[in-house]
């Protein structure tokens, strides 16, 4: 059975150049970059690349670049760090469809006496830049919006929001996890104080990412420890990953160019072929600008769930749109957000394309999905087991 894999939201393959810079770290630069000998000295430098590397993608100066574990950590150190460093405002304003990375940090900075917007966004996932004019206020901290949302691949009107959010006095905060190595990012262009970066989801290693901390921003560590990384992540810096994050950012910066369309051209008649086949079926956030990879797909009454399981069956790796916590399956928050019924929610999947993604997946993926859902009359529904062809 050949699997395809069309998850790569959820995380991506390492890139062969990546697996090859990892290496030679691992093999010859195992020195510890605060020693000051000649090993120390040599993985102080392959540090120095790689903060050059994340910065040249994000038009960032090297030192503004804060190696993390990840974008979770990223994030809490955005909104908790800036939140420690503050002296009497005491509101975030952030959006109803961001990552638990965000919604979580903003969920303990209320318990802790803030006050935290969400604002509302559109049937398209587009938040609702009045709503934020709106709530926005001389007391206003933070502003933390993604870029890009993970589920359905909405792109956020950042650099508007940033705008208005600086004209109030309060900084902005980016998730920008989903969008890096997809779309052109740009701190400038967006105009933020902090962004957040993952590693995993651009063909590097897990466990490795950075925040963005523009140049006099008032941000607190919430670690405590040595010197590294000005203060604001101490601990020995994991080395080998962040040489991965930075030839995998290197690598987008190469590639994003030639990548995007391709891309883009196999989603949009991925797309087509499937609007054509399932009378019904619906691509949210269709009608607004969005990532180039990423189709969230409604089957209405058929369970996105047991459509994903059935899919890996046959060797077709996709994601339901659906948030698993504690066991319960809750519908998307996002989904829900954007007005969408439970039921809609809960038969949503996400289909994720990547770099190695190729017509022939885009087949098998369909083929997949001719066998397992009927339509008929202008319904669809999950074909029994023992009716499935083939
Ligand atoms: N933000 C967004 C939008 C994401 O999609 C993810 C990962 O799914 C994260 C943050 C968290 O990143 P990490 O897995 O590196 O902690």
């Amino acid at each position: 059975m050949q699997l395809v894999y069309l998850d790569h939201n959820a995380t991506t393959p390492v890139a062969p150049e990546v697996r090859t810079a990892m290496d030679a770290c691992l093999t010859h630069a195992f020195g510890n970059p605060s020693s000051l000998h000649h090993f120390g000295q040599q993985a102080r430098h392959l540090l120095d690349v790689a903060r050059l590397q994340v910065g040249a993608l994000l038009g960032a100066a090297a030192e503004e670049v804060i190696f993390t574990s990840g974008g979770t950590e990223a994030s809490n150190l955005a909104l908790l760090g800036v939140a420690q460093a503050s002296g009497k405002r005491r509101h975030i304003l952030t959006t109803a469809i961001e990552h638990p990375a965000t919604l979580n940090p903003c969920a303990m900075l209320e318990s802790e006496g803030y006050a935290v917007t969400y604002a509302p966004v559109d049937v398209d996932g587009r938040v609702d830049l009045g709503a934020c004019e709106h709530a926005l206020s001389d007391e206003t901290l933070l502003v933390s919006i993604m870029l890009a949302n993970n589920e359905v691949g909405t792109i956020e009107p950042v650099t508007e929001l940033a705008a208005l959010a600086h004209a109030r006095g309060a900084l902005v905060h980016c998730d920008a996890v989903q969008a890096i190595g997809k779309i052109p990012v740009n701190v400038h262009a967006l105009g933020v104080d902090l962004l957040s970066v993952s590693s995993h989801k651009l063909y590097g290693p897990k466990g490795a990412g950075a925040l963005y901390v523009k140049r006099g921003t008032s941000i607190t560590g919430r670690q405590h420890g040595g010197g590294q990384e000005r203060r604001l992540r101490p601990g020995t810096e994991n080395v080998p990953g962040i040489v991965g994050l930075g030839a995998a950012c290197a690598l987008a910066r190469a590639r994003l160019t030639e990548e995007t369309p391709r891309i883009r051209a196999l989603r949009d008649e991925l797309e087509q072929r499937l609007l054509a086949e399932f009378p019904g079926l619906r691509v949210n956030a269709k009608g607004t600008a969005r990532l180039p990879n990423t189709t969230s797909l409604c089957l209405p009454a058929v369970s996105g769930e047991a459509l994903a399981v059935n899919l890996d069956l046959l060797g077709v790796a996709i994601s339901t749109a659906s948030a698993c916590s504690t066991g319960e399956h809750a519908p998307s928050h996002v989904l829900t957000a954007m007005g969408q019924s439970e039921a809609d929610a809960k038969s949503t999947v996400r289909v994720s394309l990547g770099r190695a993604t190729t017509r022939a997946h885009v087949d098998t993926l369909i083929l997949a999905l001719t066998s397992l859902v009927r339509a008929e009359g202008g319904r669809l529904t999950l074909r029994p087991t023992e009716t499935r062809p083939g």
